[in-house]
């Protein structure tokens, strides 16, 4: 007997078709990788592709015990870390807003906060600050303003913080803050330090120890190159001890809980998405056999070549070239384009980019450099980019 079609459950009358319930399913007609320039997801290796076709594993057996154990030295050998007693890695499935938020909802309601902002990603920790902190102070700078060091000495000694929270790179705009001169301030005072390396772990220096860094945050679909679906917080083993008594205000994203289970058992609270494990383990292996020196300087590289390029073509960076990251570059929009066309014309020729928020809507565009990129792929990148130019 024929099978009927069904009645889709949420929209009736919308039926689904027998080829819709085929395996595998159809991808929407795309057959290749699209060109990520976009600061994340990123494209992945093939070795990286692999690892997503792992066999099967139980998620509570050795196999996962000694996964998680090797990710988090290898992770925290990429975060600065020498000393792996005074220092480690806690791994919390979610995207790098998770361990952002897992550091924020577990220090307490009563730590003092002094956020530094100077972008979106800045504002998020005031907004994440104010969830879980009655006492948020902040110095907010426009978006790709660079900090003053006299400013932010003024805003420690005004509101006499126990934490400070600051963006290393600021994605919306692609500057570079300056963490080690904030990791000094703090030192002196005795402040801790939280920062966010999201998109800057991999391809810029973190280095927690010598920064002085308390908590330190990134995901695995940055700079690092693996998939989606992973966050990390590398700090003081001092400091994930000292949440112990601090009165919890999430359960799922309790940082302690995730530290006690992960440093204790190689375990995690809940059940992992095993696959992207294996995807993170094989990203953090290719990026140690490079050397991260080595890495940094491939991405810097290749930031350089698609800078001196795009500014061939009249195209000019919202902000100087010192204060950006190797990362991404933040360009003006022309006079006459607005950011739909650029964005359709460059995804018609396969490549992806990303747009400005907030007060750069439609004023500026992003073109990373960061993931599986080659040489080849700037090449055509930057005649898709002249041609989209040339025809607008
Ligand atoms: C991407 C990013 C995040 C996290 O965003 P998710 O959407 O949660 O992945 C946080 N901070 C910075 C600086 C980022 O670039």
């Amino acid at each position: 007997m024929e099978a009927k079609p069904r009645r889709h459950p949420l929209f009736p009358g919308n039926e689904i078709e027998k080829r819709d319930l085929e395996t595998p399913p159809v991808f929407s007609g795309i057959q290749t990788d699209q060109g990520l320039f976009c600061p994340g997801p990123v494209n992945v290796s093939n070795e990286v592709k692999e690892a997503l076709l792992h066999p099967d594993i139980g998620h509570r057996e050795v196999e996962f015990t000694s996964l998680l154990k090797r990710i988090r030295q290898k992770l925290s050998s990429v975060f600065g870390v020498h000393n792996f007693l005074k220092y480690t890695s806690v791994v919390i499935n979610g995207s790098g807003s998770a361990a952002n938020e897992a550091v924020l909802s577990s220090i307490g309601r009563n730590t003092r906060v002094l956020v530094l902002s100077n972008g979106e990603f800045g504002e998020r920790l005031i907004e994440l600050s104010e969830y879980y902190q009655d006492n948020v102070f902040t110095l907010e700078l426009n978006w790709g303003e660079s900090f003053k060091p006299g400013d932010i000495e003024k805003a420690l000694d005004k509101y006499k913080p126990d934490l400070v929270a600051m963006v290393h790179h600021e994605t919306s705009t692609g500057m570079l803050n300056p963490i080690s001169l904030v990791g000094k301030l703090c030192r002196t005072r005795k402040v801790q330090l939280f920062v966010d390396t999201v998109s800057s772990l991999a391809a810029e220096t973190v280095d927690v120890e010598k920064n002085h860094i308390t908590y330190c945050t990134s995901s695995s679909n940055k700079a690092i190159a693996s998939v989606c679906g992973l966050s990390f917080v590398c700090g003081r083993v001092s400091a994930f001890e000292s949440l112990r008594d601090v009165r919890r205000q999430t359960r799922y994203l309790d940082l302690y809980r995730h530290y006690k289970y992960e440093s204790d058992l190689n375990q995690t609270p809940n059940t992992p998405s095993l696959t992207v494990y294996f995807a993170l383990e094989t990203a953090l292996n290719q990026i140690l056999q490079d050397g991260l020196p080595a890495r940094m300087a491939k991405i810097e590289r290749k930031a350089r070549l698609l800078r001196s390029e795009m500014a061939k073509m009249g195209l000019e960076a919202i902000i100087p070239e010192k204060q950006m990251s190797r990362v991404l570059t933040t360009l003006r929009l022309p006079d006459h384009i607005s950011y739909d066309y650029l964005r359709d014309a460059l995804k018609k020729r396969g490549f992806v980019i990303y747009g400005g928020k907030g007060p750069l809507e439609n004023k500026v565009f992003q073109v990373a450099n960061i993931g599986e990129i080659d040489d080849q792929s700037i090449r055509k990148f930057v005649m898709a980019l002249r041609e989209s130019l040339a025809q607008a």
